[in-house]
């Protein structure tokens, strides 16, 4: 009986942090290209949208940190540029939790104003678990308040502040020309 009940206990805690539990050596990078030049990348965590041409590799979102090689991998699979941009639907660690590596790599981390302000203070996940600061190494260095736009391999990528949303601080990212958009939690498929 004490078994049964320490197995479940076990159970219990591995469910409220499944993250933490995850085995990302299991985890592969599966690449989709849904336009052309613009990919989506499914791995563990919230998707990943990549923009490849002549300019570089920009990024939406990029997952956990155990994960950046593989995503790295990947993305050279497509491009041989470097990622230049990573952009943060909001700042969850599934979302952010590259950031550091990609901006060690010199890609420049780009999100919502309130992205940048939640990663420097210790976050409330959804969960209820809390987060710790992010290193500075992993914060956006460029933030935008309502909207922004990007005039990057041949689109015109829009990015705007969905206000009250999954988070203070989503952004939704639209590439105009090849009609994709990238919704962050907004929408979860
Ligand atoms: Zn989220």
């Amino acid at each position: 009986m004490r078994h049964a009940l320490s197995a479940l206990a076990i159970i219990a805690m591995s469910g409220t942090s499944a993250f933490a539990q995850r085995d990302f050596d299991q985890v592969e990078i599966k690449t989709t290209e849904v336009a052309e030049g613009v990919y989506m990348l499914e791995g563990a965590g919230g998707n990943i949208g990549l923009s490849v041409g002549a300019d570089g590799a920009f990024v939406i979102d990029d997952q956990f940190a155990p994960l950046s090689g593989k995503i790295m991998a990947a993305i050279a699979e497509v491009t041989d540029k470097p990622v230049e941009f990573v952009l943060n639907t909001h700042y969850h660690g599934d979302h952010t939790g590259g950031n550091e590596a990609f901006g060690e790599a010199g890609a420049h981390i780009v999100a919502h104003d309130n992205v940048r302000k939640r990663m420097k203070e210790q976050n409330i996940l959804p969960d209820g678990s809390t987060a710790p600061p992010s290193p500075d190494g992993a914060l956006p260095i460029i933030t935008f308040s309502e909207a922004m736009s990007f005039h990057w391999n041949g689109q015109d990528i829009r990015v705007w502040h969905q206000s009250a949303a999954h988070t203070d601080g989503d952004a939704v990212i639209y590439f105009k020309d090849a009609n994709v958009v990238h919704m962050g939690d907004l929408m979860i498929n």
